[in-house]
């Protein structure tokens, strides 16, 4: 039979008694860093806490994807250069500090904001002892397929297919850290998908570069860019304009984030479409390749370099988000937006991964504190009653997302649905129920920072 008269129809798969492979008070799907904040917080509160992942390691995009660099922990107060997201955050940092695994703060951004590039490797270590140390079980290479409910309004189990074969794991309260809010749409919470003509921030695959001459290479950031303006002249096209070629904590490895991938018809690679993310990690390697070229045949200090590592996955900015009680929108972000019910601060600027270039808007810079609140409200999705959303899959605008959607306030998300979920629990109500003031409470014992002084 050929292909075409199967695709299009379905088979009915029979019946089938599903073991239950444990229960759980809190049960966090996705280990990135919402996944991660979300798990130390609510096994630290003596709630059992499961957190389910796809592959073997912990830190999300910021592993698999090759990120290795903490964007959103800082923002730009006034002209001054501050850490704002703290608390679990400020963990991490000490942890990686321990291991000497984590660089000072550099400047981003047309040197407008700071960030720190960490070591992916050691960042999975990290995360594992933290989670270890909070209480929590791990689950890896357990894939989240699906979901039943108890009621209309709750969630029973979460259904993960593994190695170990299909099986259930029921739950209290559910945190969906999975990036694409699968969770939250099998339950049926309504939800956006980019810019309401069905695109979404473009993907990309990142590629580490070794045997670099760090002395001779020390202008890359701006001499590759200029390189390529200069080949483009010449009639060369590349898959984005610019490129970011930055060096790791180990000065002689080097990471690129200069590929952007595109369909063939133009639109983004969808992080929630199996073809389309199978075409996109092939066109993702066939990019890094050739940008790997060419920064080694034009860019001093890159004679000898090689490539050491493709990310494992292609890097997925933005898929689904869910719509919640609130959505963080780009005026938000512009305008330092102040919440009675913030949970933690945001400080990256818009970001915007476009199809060809990428486009950046900060607040007003001396003139405005440089950092929004993200309000509690947008972890709390419409409609279901037993469920949290943290992350880049939380309750944001298409342009909103751009900017929450780094690091930073995904710890700070991470670690508010954590310590809610027991707040829930400890008061007997639905999350979007809890008193506010209790959670805003523990999370400042905790050392988070809400932006209010
Ligand atoms: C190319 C690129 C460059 C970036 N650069 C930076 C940067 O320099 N600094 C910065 O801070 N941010 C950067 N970001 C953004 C940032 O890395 C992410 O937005 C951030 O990691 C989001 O965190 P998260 O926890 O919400 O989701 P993710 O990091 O996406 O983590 C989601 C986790 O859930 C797991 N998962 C997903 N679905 C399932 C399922 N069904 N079952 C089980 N597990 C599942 C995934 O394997 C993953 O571990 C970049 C992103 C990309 C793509």
């Amino acid at each position: 039979m050929g292909r075409d008269q199967t695709v299009n129809h379905t088979i009915f798969e029979p019946d089938r008694r599903t073991p239950v492979l444990g229960e759980y008070e809190v049960v966090v799907l996705g280990g990135g860093p919402a996944g991660i904040a979300a798990a130390a917080a609510a096994g630290r509160t003596g709630r059992s806490t499961l957190l389910i992942e796809r592959y073997g390691f912990l830190g999300g995009s910021g592993t698999m994807a090759g990120v290795a660099n903490f964007c959103g922990l800082h923002a730009n107060v006034h002209g001054e250069f501050k850490q704002v997201v703290h608390g679990l955050a400020d963990e991490i940092l000490e942890r990686l500090q321990h291991k000497d695994a984590v660089n000072p703060p550099h400047l981003s951004l047309q040197g407008k904001i700071q960030a720190q590039t960490y070591d992916a490797s050691a960042y999975k270590i990290v995360a594992d002892e933290l989670l270890l140390a909070s209480g929590v079980k791990m689950l890896f290479h357990a894939f989240g397929v699906g979901m039943l409910k108890r009621a209309e309004r709750a969630i029973d189990a979460v259904l993960i297919e593994s190695k170990s074969g299909r099986a259930a794991v029921r739950g209290g309260i559910f945190i969906d850290c999975s990036g694409d809010a699968d969770l939250a749409a099998w339950a049926g919470v309504p939800f956006e998908l980019g810019d309401g003509h069905g695109n979404t921030l473009y993907p990309s695959s990142k590629f580490t570069m070794n045997d670099v001459d760090a002395a001779k290479a020390v202008h890359a950031r701006r001499i590759i860019p200029e390189l390529m303006e200069a080949a483009e002249r010449q009639g060369r096209r590349f898959p984005r304009r610019g490129a970011i070629v930055r060096p790791q904590k180990f000065g002689q490895d080097w990471t690129a984030n200069a590929t952007l991938i595109k369909n063939p018809d133009g639109s983004a690679v969808s992080g929630i479409d199996v073809e389309q993310l199978s075409y996109g990690e092939i066109e993702g390697r066939r990019q890094c390749l050739e940008m790997f070229q060419f920064i080694r045949g034009s860019a001093p200090g890159f004679e000898n370099a090689y490539i050491v590592d493709i990310a494992p996955q292609i890097g997925i900015r933005e898929t689904r988000r869910v719509v919640g009680e609130y959505m963080l929108s780009e005026a938000d972000i512009l305008e330092c937006a102040s919440f009675e019910d913030a949970i933690g601060v945001n400080g990256w600027p818009v970001e915007a991964h476009a199809a060809d270039r990428v486009i950046i808007k900060f607040p007003k810079i001396p003139e405005s504190r440089g950092f929004n609140h993200l309000p509690y409200r947008m972890l709390v999705p419409k409609s279901m009653d037993n469920l949290l959303v943290a992350g880049r899959c939380a309750s944001m605008t298409h342009d909103g997302q751009a900017s929450a959607r780094v690091s930073g306030p995904c710890f700070a998300m991470g670690q508010a649905a954590g310590t809610a979920a027991h707040v829930a629990l400890e008061q007997g109500v639905p999350p979007r129920s809890i008193n506010v003031g209790a959670l805003q409470q523990r999370l400042e014992a905790d050392g988070a920072y809400l932006g209010k002084a």
